[in-house]
């Protein structure tokens, strides 16, 4: 088996004989394995993530600099390659690996700039001879976790900011989608990453969670994921008494408002919905369209959605691949079932597509009603809802009627519509007239049952460091 646990500085398949199957989601075939670590692995993970901490803190912000600008050139230098191992195991199409193997790299020379600015400030003191500082401090080893829907850059957000702050880090990537992320890895290492800084495991996840955070020496853990782990391993790190942030869950909302061109917002909905075949924390969902364009603009984003060729994600006329695993197509195919016993009307999809792998049709489903499950439960898959409002409150009460309040879209040509969307939608993001999110400078999270917490832009950074207060009189 390839060796694909990083752990002090070495490769390894680990100390047990577990592994998993990893699979192409465009055919269903086993196209490799993947080996599990056991506690003992763990265990030597935690001891070399103590030793990297104490090296790379007291390595200066500077050179940290550099090792991750060599990183990100690795990656960039590679990103085909590493693009082409994510649409083998994930199945997205390969222009869209591209893209997010690019942005990774962007996120690391993002950590690399901003890790030298992690500033602190001195107060005025009431003695003339005290000083009073407040510095940042890196929190200490991680453990990170990290989904299979973007198996590189979710992985690269936390390393960067990780790395970036002076911590030392151990990440569980995901077992469907493992090459990418061994591919990653090297980048990281070849850059002149000292061993122990850095460590990769796959393996049984809640064995691996359960491990790693109660271990003393991991001081922060890093989570991408489902609400219901993220509910989980919340609780662990509460046990424990460790600094979490939670990316989890979305269902987001697109309001599209009166008197906006359909056409144009029904092109821009569907590249939004059908990338990585929907199953993207941020994907809308939930289309609420002013009652005066509900047809057109259905009409439009049918057209589209219909018109997306699906096939391998290798094959360059592929505009959705596959769903990632096959219980993903099980889960879209009960949400569909359960919306038509609702009532609900399906404009375009509903189906499997293809007899081998994990296809499923660009979905658009109206005359959903609130009970159906598709309107309370993260879909994660080609599916959306558009439903018609006829005053903007009732479109942001609908925004806010979840628990989740990760994402949020808005079309509009009035600009006290955009304010009150702005300030009224709950929401961690709210992206108006565009799609403009997960961008290294800005931060990305969400409030509510969507978790806690940032990726990216300063925020991104502090997620990683602590405050110390040091008042130091003169001798
Ligand atoms: P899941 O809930 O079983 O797992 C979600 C993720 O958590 C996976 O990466 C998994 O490896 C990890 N995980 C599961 N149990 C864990 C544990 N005890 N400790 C540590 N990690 C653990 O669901 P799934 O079938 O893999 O994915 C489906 C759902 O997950 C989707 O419906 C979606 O809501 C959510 N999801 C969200 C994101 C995101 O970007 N926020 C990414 C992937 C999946």
């Amino acid at each position: 088996m390839t060796p694909s646990l990083f752990i002090a500085g070495h490769w390894t398949a680990g100390c047990g004989s577990r592994s998993g199957p990893v699979l192409d989601p465009a055919t269903g075939e086993e196209v490799g394995r993947v080996p599990f670590a056991e506690a003992a692995d763990l265990d030597v993970a935690l001891a070399a993530a103590a030793r990297g901490f104490a090296l790379w803190r007291a390595t200066s912000a500077f050179e940290r600099s550099g090792v991750l600008r060599r990183a990100a050139a690795l990656l960039r230098e590679r990103h085909e390659a590493i693009a082409t191992a994510i649409t083998r195991e994930q199945g997205k199409p390969l222009g869209e690996a591209k893209l997010e193997v690019l942005g990774a790299a962007d996120h690391v020379d993002w950590g690399a700039e901003e890790g030298r600015r992690a500033y602190g400030r001195v107060i005025p003191a009431r003695a003339p001879d005290v000083t009073q500082m407040v510095v940042q401090e890196p929190v200490g080893p991680v453990a990170a976790f990290s989904p299979w829907n973007f198996p590189v850059s979710q992985l690269v957000r936390k390393i960067a900011g990780a790395l970036a702050a002076g911590c030392s880090i151990i990440a569980k990537a995901p077992e469907e989608t493992p090459t990418s992320a061994v591919l990653t890895v090297r980048c990281f290492e070849e850059a002149g990453l000292p061993a122990g800084v850095l460590q990769l495991v796959f393996g049984v996840p809640a064995e691996i969670s359960e491990r790693l955070i109660a271990s003393p020496v991991i001081r922060k853990v890093s989570f991408t994921g489902s609400v219901a782990v993220g509910r989980h391993l919340s609780q662990l790190a509460g046990r424990h008494l460790k600094r979490a942030t939670m990316e989890l869950g979305g269902h987001a909302p697109f309001i599209v408002g009166a008197g906006v061109d359909p056409a144009p917002v029904a092109a821009l909905a569907a590249q939004m919905k059908f990338r990585n075949a929907g199953q993207v924390c941020v994907s809308p969902t939930r289309f609420l369209v002013h009652e005066s364009l509900f047809e057109s603009f259905v009409e439009a984003f049918a057209a589209r959605a219909s018109a997306l060729t699906l096939g391998s994600g290798l094959d360059p006329a592929t505009g959705m691949g596959p769903l990632a695993q096959a219980r993903r197509v099980q889960a879209v195919e009960a949400l569909v079932r359960d919306a038509v016993d609702e009532g609900a009307e399906i404009r375009t999809g509903g189906r499997r597509a293809g007899n081998q792998g994990f296809f499923f049709e660009p979905t658009i489903l109206t005359t959903v009603p609130l009970a159906a499950r598709v309107l309370n439960e993260e879909p994660f898959g080609p599916i959306a809802v558009v439903n018609p409002f006829a005053a903007l409150d009732d479109a942001i009460a609908e925004a806010n009627r979840l628990p989740f309040g990760l994402a949020a879209y808005a079309m509009t040509n009035g600009l006290v519509e955009a304010e009150k969307l702005g300030a009224g939608i709950e929401a961690g993001m709210v992206s108006i007239n565009h799609s403009g999110l997960a961008l290294p400078e800005t931060p990305f999270g969400g409030i509510k049952d969507s978790g806690h917490g940032s990726e990216g832009g300063v925020e991104g950074l502090r997620a990683y460091l602590q405050d110390k207060f040091v008042s130091r009189r003169h001798a």
